[in-house]
């Protein structure tokens, strides 16, 4: 894909901040966040600053989006999850796109009998099936995250991410060690 969205540390942070001031607004205190692996880990760390509870879970899951196309699913790798019942959960992703993640992990969050289940990511994808709860902003382009810039990167070098030449330095050296 040719077109990329850079959201810096910074824009990250005002996102989540607006985000929270809706949840505020809305009177939506959860007591469980469950971050997707690995993307919504960071996001989730800092709602849970924000919001000042600590419980946070977490569940593995990978879309693989190359094999198959049509029909492919994400698949659950692990829930490292307990103790939901009755609780007010908010699943925490970076990003929605096809809202396939979103739905999974709402399926196999209910199997906990929560209370109540909502859903924020930072960015949503216009053609998203599952609008997320809370969302920051659309966005219809690939966002590369602070986050994930050097995995972007390892895949398509010409990524517009800063500092690559010092990533792919030290990826040389560690690809090196591991042969
Ligand atoms: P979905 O299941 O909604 O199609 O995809 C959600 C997952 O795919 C997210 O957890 C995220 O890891 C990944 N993903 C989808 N779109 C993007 C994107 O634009 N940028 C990045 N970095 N990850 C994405
Ligand atoms: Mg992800
Ligand atoms: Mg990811």
């Amino acid at each position: 894909m040719a077109e990329f969205f850079t959201p810096t540390w910074e824009n990250i942070e005002d996102q989540i901040l607006r985000i929270a001031r809706r949840m505020a607004q809305d009177q939506f205190l959860p007591n469980a966040i469950v971050a997707i692996l690995t993307g919504g880990v960071i996001p989730a760390k800092l709602f849970s600053d924000i919001l000042n509870m600590k419980n946070i879970k977490y569940i593995d899951i990978k879309f693989y989006r190359d094999v198959g196309q049509t029909g492919s699913r994400p698949v659950i790798k692990a829930v490292y999850a307990n103790d939901l019942e009755n609780k007010r959960v908010l699943i925490v992703d970076d990003v929605s796109d096809t809202g396939e993640t979103l739905e999974a992990v709402t399926n196999v969050i209910s199997m906990f009998s929560p209370a109540v289940i909502r859903t924020a990511t930072i960015y949503v994808k216009p053609w998203s099936r599952k609008i997320p709860d809370y969302y920051g902003e659309e966005v219809g382009k690939w966002i590369i995250f602070p986050w994930d810039k050097w995995e972007v990167v390892r895949t398509d070098p010409n990524a517009p991410v800063s500092k690559k030449e010092v990533y792919f330095e030290l990826h040389e050296i560690f690809s090196r060690m591991s042969n």
